[in-house]
């Protein structure tokens, strides 16, 4: 896996590029930003605006050093990110998978329509918070049995077509909780969240990513949670004998300032039937995991 460092950022003022100009030279980096000319028609004045997208190799300390010396351009706490550049290989006999994404259609995210969770506190330094459902789902379940699987508030809810399915493939590590439906009962069909039931163990990330100065800066220093720069899920090989179909990682991870969650890895072996059988369009993402 190659990883990259990826700057965005753009302004108008002619000064500050040579300054950035002259920050990049003195980092090594030649780079060309994109310039584009327009005239503001309004108040009839012409504006350049000048554009940067940097991807640069990952090496800890020199994007500490970059983020740095671009310090005063902009927050590059928030216009920084990975990108991943997973081989063929890593990615095709990848064990594990984080779910992305399952389409583009906005219809495949659902909100849950009831007021069904508490709040447990995860951390008295920043204050973070696990949220439990404490009730089924409530959604339109009309619109489950017609997409099979949606997400709903990061739950994965599956028609019943899809659960004859998964207990016909054996499929392993979660449980089902029937959702309650939303909107007129004529259209109620039987729908089920999975919930998964396997926490696997705890990962194996290399030293040099849980040293990172400007990854763990975002991060509160007592539950080591925290920003928007997450790698992907490192395990070393034991994991195999534990991993089933559907599982919890061990770790919690912010999604947002205010809650933790666990984040769910399915089994290639889900991924493969999903793909095999027509229920996985090229729209899914997914992030395999690494094992050394
Ligand atoms: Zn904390």
């Amino acid at each position: 896996m190659k990883v990259l460092a990826y700057f965005y950022f753009s302004f108008y003022d002619k000064n500050l590029k040579r300054k950035v100009d002259a920050v990049l030279k003195r980092n090594g980096i030649h780079y060309e930003p994109t310039v584009r000319i327009g005239k503001n028609e309004h108040i009839g004045i012409t504006i350049t605006r000048i554009t940067y997208e940097l991807k640069i190799d990952y090496e800890p300390l020199f994007i500490e050093r970059l983020v740095n010396d671009l310090r005063f351009v902009v927050d590059p706490d928030l216009d920084f990110g990975f990108r991943f550049d997973f081989s063929e290989k890593e990615y095709e006999q990848s064990p594990l998978y984080e779910l992305i994404a399952i389409g583009t259609n906005q219809r495949l995210y659902l909100e849950n329509k009831g007021e069904s969770y508490q709040t447990i506190r995860f951390c008295d330094t920043c204050g973070k918070q696990t949220i439990e459902q404490t009730k089924p789902l409530l959604i339109n379940t009309a619109i489950v049995d017609k997409r099979n699987i949606v997400f709903v508030d990061q739950e994965l809810v599956i028609s019943q077509k899809m659960a004859e399915l998964f207990d016909s493939w054996g499929l392993t590590g979660y449980r089902l909780e029937h959702v309650h439906h939303y909107g007129s009962a004529k259209n109620k069909k039987t729908a089920y969240q999975i919930v998964p039931t396997n926490i696997l163990p705890p990962q194996n990330l290399p030293d040099s990513y849980l040293n990172d100065p400007v990854v763990n800066k975002l991060k509160c220093p007592t539950c080591r949670t925290g920003g928007h720069l997450f790698y992907p899920h490192h395990y070393n090989k034991t994991v195999l004998e534990k991993i089933q179909d559907f599982n919890f990682a061990h770790e919690y991870r912010a999604r947002g300032p205010y809650e933790v969650r666990r984040v769910l890895l399915i089994s290639s072996n889900v991924r493969n039937r999903l793909i095999e059988n027509g229920l996985a369009n090229d729209e899914w993402e997914y992030r395999p995991v690494i094992i050394t």
